[in-house]
């Protein structure tokens, strides 16, 4: 889970680049980075949040241009490692390139073990600097190197990339992860959400398809479809559960709508009749509100969240993890007595839940009902989720039964998929860490 940003042909590219980037940083806090264009490469990027980075004037001021490309990192392939940090820049025979990447190509291990063989000498721990090797080893112009890269990559990778002038955007052939185009004045942007065009006042146009490679010059862009037409959609279904910012708009629907809707799909499969109920903040709202309708039971803010958390707790190691979760939540005393159900998108490895359900046993809550908004995490996520290994999953070792008894609920309920589908329409999803339906095979996985 990243998020990239990228805009051509804008005066105030960089100050536009950190705001977009802010707005995706719900998508990765770990790092982030810009990359600008102004007869040459200028670039900055750190560990921390975007805010942190980029506070400084002075800072912005460094990455001129009216060409810029950015990105908020959440380590996946690679972990947490600042060598890893995007953009990530060569200077190849052409000239200087910088390139951001979300998603995870599948075939790294491969391509990488060939390029080592072959003389390439990686610089990061991360999945994206195969692309940049795979374009040095040929003879062509920039695009060409750039989409004879694209076709060797399998898995998942929304692209943003400056070449000298122009800019290259592309989309995996299933689209797995999202990315969307729009303009401001007579620029383009780029973003992984709709919510950071919407910071900068930029326009909606659409998404990028599947399989497309865009090249964006001088107000004009060509769309090319070089990685084939074929392939089905399978677009990342937690993308509509958990990742995405409700605000933001995928396939011409509104996160928050579709989260309602699970919740609403969730309370007609397995409503239980308690005084309230309440979300886990901030994952949890829209579903709990969906439900809680649904349901006709008043809907409760019971647990408070804090949003002041520094950086030094969301490194994504479990034991920062843990007390992560103790730094975040609090609940209300009032709820004692009371008989509760609580909401949430996803229990992954059931620290969260657990957690939680201590807390309101001790402000005394009798029962403590567990609905969750998506089906059973069952399943590692090959294409750029924070679910390394299947070990960690909760779901994937013990039953729902035993999951509830772990976490010390009174039940515990998944929506099922066939409701989750009712509720995010029959649109061509990827569901593997649900269903263990992979689209693309990730090599050296058995
Ligand atoms: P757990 O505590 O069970 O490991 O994780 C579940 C909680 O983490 C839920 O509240 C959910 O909103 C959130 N969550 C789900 N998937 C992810 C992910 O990939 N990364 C992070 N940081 N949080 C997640
Ligand atoms: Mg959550």
């Amino acid at each position: 889970m990243c998020g990239i940003f990228g805009i051509f042909g804008n005066t105030d590219a960089s100050v536009n680049t950190a705001l977009g980037l802010h707005a995706l940083q719900h998508r990765g806090q770990e790092g982030g980075g810009i990359a600008s264009w102004d007869n040459g490469l200028h670039s900055c990027h750190d560990t921390g949040r975007i805010g942190e980075i980029f506070g400084e004037q002075s800072i912005l001021a460094q990455l001129p241009g009216t060409m810029a490309v950015g990105h908020v990192r959440y380590s996946t392939t690679g972990g947490p490692n600042q060598a890893s940090v995007q953009p990530l820049k060569a200077n190849f025979d052409f000239g200087e390139f910088a390139l951001v990447h979300n998603g995870d190509i599948t075939n790294f291990l491969q391509l990488k073990q060939r390029l080592v063989s072959q003389g390439a000498l990686f610089q990061s721990t991360g999945d994206t600097e195969v692309i940049l090797h795979l374009m040095a080893i040929q003879s062509e112009s920039d695009f060409n190197k750039f989409q004879n890269a694209l076709k060797q990559l399998k898995g998942a990778f929304s692209i943003i990339a400056i070449s000298q002038n122009r800019m290259f955007v592309a989309r995996d052939p299933h689209g797995f992860r999202p990315l969307v185009m729009g303009t401001l004045g007579d620029g383009y942007v780029f973003a992984s959400e709709t919510c950071a065009l919407d910071i900068i006042g930029a326009e909606y146009k659409r998404e990028i398809n599947p399989g497309e490679v865009l090249i964006v010059s001088n107000h004009n862009i060509q769309s090319t479809y070089p990685l084939g037409h074929k392939t089905v959609k399978k677009f990342c279904v937690f993308e509509n559960i958990y990742f995405s910012r409700p605000d933001s708009v995928h396939d011409g629907e509104v996160v928050y709508d579709v989260r309602k809707r699970i919740g609403i799909e969730l309370a007609k499969e397995s409503a239980v009749e308690t005084d309230i109920v309440i979300p886990v903040p901030d994952s949890g709202v829209p579903s709990a509100l969906g439900y809680a309708q649904e349901a006709g039971i008043p809907f409760e803010m019971g647990i408070t969240r804090s949003h002041y958390r520094g950086r030094t707790f969301i490194q994504p190691e479990q034991k920062i993890r843990d007390l992560g979760v103790k730094l975040k939540h609090n609940a209300l005393r009032s709820m004692k007595g009371k008989t509760v159900t609580v909401i949430d998108d996803s229990i992954v490895r059931g620290t969260t839940a657990k957690k939680i359900i201590k807390m309101l046993n001790k402000v005394g809550v009798k029962e403590v009902h567990v609905r969750i908004a998506s089906p059973a995490v069952k399943h590692s996520c090959y294409y750029g989720l924070d679910t390394p290994t299947k070990k960690e999953l909760i779901a994937s070792q013990y039953t729902e039964q035993e999951v509830c008894d772990y976490i010390g609920a009174t039940s515990l309920q998944h929506i099922s998929m066939k409701a989750l589908y009712k509720a995010v329409g029959s649109k061509k999803y990827c569901d593997a860490c649900f269903t263990g339906n992979y689209p693309v095979e990730k090599a050296g996985i058995v």
